[in-house]
């Protein structure tokens, strides 16, 4: 029999030309394929009688002995299908378009031509061959060249497409069916599509703003989707809509807004696509739909409210108390507020106290003091006034808990710093939606790390774990070794930094190992951290596990006990999220709560929610520091967070101190040119020196320190201040005042000697002497630390001159010495050291080259024969 075979999935071409074949090969009958197009059943439908007698089902198969194949050229996949029906002696026939990837065995007919559609090239044959055509069989015919040129403007559209229709045409083909057919697909895919929307409305309610979210998932491109939203009735009628079209991961957002107060353009250029206030996109990789409507979220929240003002968020419930008032009078005020206002006579704020300092005193038998005695003055004050946006930035200024609110110094409220962050990023609204990296429903991981941390850890530093772990089970606590050393025995480097956690109370547990052993230990009841110093000399550091929460903004924060889980939640990043459980019983098992595991595996640096770099603007300078330190990207999210946090200026109300500390570890870092790159590109660097820019000179010149540094490490066996060097290289463009100003604003008072004594012998290279011997008496008072950095920014050639001349003066002790001297007869006096210093300048311009030349040289010219 004579069969034509359609692929799976098969579209209205391959029907159409299909037909085609039957009507030039009467005989052959077409096999429909269990899937095909919406559009080939609605073509089926329509024509049932013209196809009814033309198809033949699978079960109806005989031998082959013509095969054609329709609109594939797929030959193997052809034959394996029907493999039980086809012999040596079926004839193979293709009728295609698509290019042929695989070579096709010499016995195959092929009829394959670089048409837009492969029923053009039927079509011409019937043409051709005149084969009777009626309406209805040009109609059909006409299908797939309509699809498949897209009805002629598709780029893959020929000539001869457009001829073969007009021969259709001019045969009696139906344009009103061919549109109702082909129209019909899209409507079918809008509708898919349109349900998925209405199904997965979300309403997200603002204050008086009703804002929608739905998504929609679907597996190739559809054009236009933006033309049908007004069939969605709830879009029209919410203040802002955000419609995300997940394709194969890549999401589209279509976004709208009726309110000059929620700018869409504003949100999608943060996602890097743009727009006008009431109509935008933007096109998303790498992120879940989920994550993206979170991202938005948090902008929007964060957009509502920064221009409100602290009155309409603060406590008004104040207690204030007179300053001089002893703490006896005030003891059953101490639990109805944290913290009490102390106010002068004429009610002016002078400062406030803690309500727990007073409690704790009171608890030691101090009644009759003075409540001054424990004022705290210097801390910073809002006013009803000042805008959550400025408040946000003076909270990260310090690390005050209570904000007093004064109205012309009188005090009228109370904010504490969490309060302020949760409004601005969401967390008064709903706890669970800060989660921005949406792990809260990832189950915690197991591994057993036994064998790994015995391997790891030196023998002893083990068996002392094991045992605080038999005491933590004893006392019903359970400990977890934390933080960077877990990281880094996952990644198998080496760090010996042994941070506990301890669920339960670590100083009871480290008062209780230590007094065991009879080691030292310190105890910070405040932190509720302690510290235990082995006979070996290593530092464990043992910390209650611990959150702060905060229900209403003047309440307490609740330090109290925490899970090792909301521990660490608090930390900087997935990578160091991991644990390793401690606790007798079960002792070397590995938990991840955060994924961070993978992002190890994957290389990524991220953090775990939205809030983390306005809660620390330092983790931004962590994380660049973890990224070029380990050569890991940062995740989505965290990159745009970054982003955002640096071009909001989050680094300048960052503490200077711990900028400085972090500045130092970066800039002692191995892959210190990394992490400057990093923060070159992430502009961190220009937000920490205003007048920064990186160029070619300076990328050299930090290359060249970094190479620099080390070979003057290994040579003279000294350490050099790679801190004040690289400082050098990011500034020498800027006048010293400037420079000056810099370090200070950031403590590097140790540099500031530095480019002092840099500055002051800069000049002197300018002209270069052309015997090593007179560019040695240039160089030999400046210390070497300084020459590095000079080395660095010169040519190479001189670099080159000034190593050659240092070596040397380290060899100058063994070319000729007073021993020597005496031993040659020369009496001892302050010539000998004249006679050393001119052998060296002759060492220098190389007339002398060894100890026995130098020998020579003072036999000759300092003893007569
Ligand atoms: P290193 O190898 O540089 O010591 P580390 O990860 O051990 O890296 P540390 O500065 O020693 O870093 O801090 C110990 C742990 O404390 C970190 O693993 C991290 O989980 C946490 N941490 C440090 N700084 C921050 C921060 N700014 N915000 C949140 N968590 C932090
Ligand atoms: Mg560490």
């Amino acid at each position: 029999m004579q069969v034509v075979f359609l692929s799976d999935g098969a579209d209205l071409d391959a029907l159409s030309t299909g037909y085609g074949i039957t009507l030039l090969y009467p005989e052959a009958k077409i096999l429909i394929p269990s899937a095909v197009s919406t559009t080939v059943k609605l073509a089926y439908k329509r024509f049932e009688n013209l196809l009814k007698n033309r198809t033949v089902s699978y079960k109806d198969l005989k031998e082959i002995d013509t095969l054609f194949l329709s609109d594939t050229n797929n030959y193997k996949n052809a034959v394996k299908k029907l493999k039980e029906f086809i012999t040596d002696k079926t004839k193979i026939i293709i009728y295609d378009h698509h290019p042929v990837r695989e070579k096709l065995p010499k016995n195959i007919i092929r009829k394959i031509k670089n048409t837009g559609a492969a029923a053009t090239i039927v079509v011409n044959e019937i043409k051709k061959k005149k084969v009777e055509l009626s309406p209805d069989d040009s109609t059909v015919l006409a299908l797939g060249i309509y699809e498949d040129t897209g009805s002629f403007t598709y780029n893959s559209t020929t000539e001869k497409d457009l001829q073969a229709a007009a021969y259709l045409l001019k045969k009696g083909a139906d344009l009103d069916t061919i549109k109702n057919i082909i129209e019909e697909r899209i409507d079918q895919e809008q509708i898919y599509i349109i349900h998925q929307l209405v199904e997965n409305i979300q309403y997200f309610i603002l204050k008086d703003k009703k804002i929608i979210f739905t998504f929609a998932y679907y597996d190739r491109y559809i054009p236009d989707i933006s033309a049908f939203l007004h069939m969605i009735k709830p879009l029209q009628e919410a203040d802002a809509f955000f419609v995300l079209i997940n394709e194969k991961g890549k999401t589209s957002i279509i976004a709208r807004s009726k309110r000059k107060d929620i700018d869409v353009g504003k949100i999608m250029s943060y996602l890097g696509g743009g727009g006008h206030y009431t109509a935008a996109s933007a096109t998303v990789k790498g992120l879940t739909v989920q994550e993206i409507k979170n991202y938005i979220e948090g902008v929007l929240l964060s957009e509502a409210y920064k221009n409100k003002k602290i009155a309409d968020f603060m406590s008004k419930d104040i207690i204030t108390v007179p300053k001089n008032t002893q703490i006896i009078q005030i003891k059953e005020l101490i639990d109805k507020a944290p913290v009490l206002f102390v106010i002068n006579e004429k009610g002016k704020f002078t400062g406030i106290v803690l309500s727990r300092v007073l409690k704790e005193s009171l608890r030691h038998g101090i009644e009759n003091v003075n409540i001054e005695n424990f004022v705290i003055d210097s801390i910073i004050t809002f006013e009803p006034e000042t805008t959550l946006s400025e408040a946000e930035k003076m909270i990260t200024l310090s690390s005050q808990e209570y904000f007093p609110v004064l109205k012309n110094g009188i005090p009228v409220g109370v904010i504490n710093r969490t309060y302020i962050i949760k409004i601005l990023h969401g967390q008064v609204f709903d706890s669970e939606k800060d989660i921005f990296i949406s792990r809260e429903r990832i189950k915690p991981k197991f591994m057993n790390y036994e064998k790994k941390l015995q391997k790891y850890l030196p023998e002893h530093i083990f068996h002392h774990l094991k045992e605080i772990g038999k005491i933590s089970k004893k006392l019903g606590f359970s400990t977890y070794l934390v933080g960077g050393i877990v990281r880094d025995i996952v990644l198998g480097k080496k760090n010996l930094d042994i941070d506990l956690i301890v669920e339960g109370d670590a100083i009871k547990l480290a008062k209780e190992y230590a007094k065991e052993k009879g080691y030292p230990f310190h105890t910070f009841d405040e932190f509720m951290t302690a510290q235990i110093t082995l006979d070996t000399g290593e530092k464990i550091d043992l910390a209650t596990a611990r959150k702060e929460t905060y229900t209403h903004p003047g309440a307490y924060p609740k330090v109290e006990k925490a899970t090792i889980k909301e521990d660490l939640y608090r930390r900087d990043f997935t990578i160091n999220t991991l644990a390793i459980e401690l606790t007798e019983g079960k002792f070397g098992i590995l938990i991840d709560f955060f994924n961070g595991l993978k992002d190890i595996k994957d290389k990524m640096i991220r953090i775990l929610h939205q809030l983390s770099f306005i809660e620390d603007p330092i983790r931004i300078l962590r994380a660049l520091r973890f990224a070029g330190r380990l050569g890991f990207r940062l995740g989505k999210p965290t990159e745009k967070l970054l982003k955002l946090a640096v071009d909001e200026n989050m680094l300048d109300v960052a503490p200077t101190g711990r900028i400085n500390l972090e500045l130092n570890y970066s800039l002692n870092e191995e892959k210190v040119i990394d992490i400057l790159m990093l923060m070159n590109r992430y502009r961190v660097l220009h937000s920490l020196i205003p007048e920064f820019y990186m160029d070619e000179k300076r990328e050299e010149i930090l290359n060249r320190l970094r190479d620099t540094i080390m070979s003057f490490e290994m040579f003279f066996d000294i350490k050099i201040d790679r801190v004040s060097n690289y400082l050098l290289a990011l500034t020498y463009h800027l006048p010293f005042d400037i420079s000056y100003k810099l370090l200070e604003k950031y403590h590097f008072s140790k540099s500031v000697k530095f480019f002092e004594e840099y500055y002051e012998v800069k000049d002197i290279l300018r002209e270069i002497p052309e015997k090593d011997s007179d560019l040695y008496k240039k160089i030999k008072f400046i210390r070497k630390d300084i020459l590095v950095y000079i080395c660095a920014s010169s040519e190479i050639e001189l670099s080159e001159r000034i190593i050659k001349i240092l070596k040397k003066e380290e060899e100058k002790q063994l070319l000729i010495s007073g021993k020597d001297l005496k031993e040659l007869g020369i009496p001892p006096s302050p010539l000998y050291k004249k006679i050393i210093d001119d052998v060296f300048k002759k060492y220098l311009d190389d007339e002398i080259r060894s100890k026995k030349e130098a020998f020579e040289y003072v036999k000759q010219r300092y003893i007569q024969p």
